[in-house]
């Protein structure tokens, strides 16, 4: 089995585990429901990505669950529309390019 040679010290050590550390995810804001969410991925709060729906959110709840949520969308929703920019359409998306 290979031995070390020399000790090496704390300094080299820790000049070694310089780069070991944990990162603080970056976030942005869903463009339809206004939470925070990670860059490029699909929300997982409302299902939508680029104005779209992709995935349907509601399918896995129950019926309670399913009140509650659709509840807390349109409450959000109703939040945006007042800050004056309401959910993106692909007419206002094929417009701006
Ligand atoms: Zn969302």
């Amino acid at each position: 089995m290979a031995v070390p040679t020399q000790r090496h010290t704390k300094s080299r050590r820790n000049k070694r585990r310089m780069h070991i550390f944990l990162r603080t995810p970056v976030f942005v804001k869903c463009s339809k429901c206004g939470r925070a969410i990670l860059p490029h991925q699909v929300c997982p709060h409302c299902g939508y990505y680029k104005g779209v729906e992709v995935i349907d959110v509601l399918k896995k709840l129950s019926e309670k669950e399913k009140k509650k949520k659709r509840k807390e969308m349109k409450l959000k929703e109703a939040e945006q529309a007042k800050e004056g920019r309401g959910p993106l359409s692909l007419s206002k998306l094929s417009r701006s390019s």
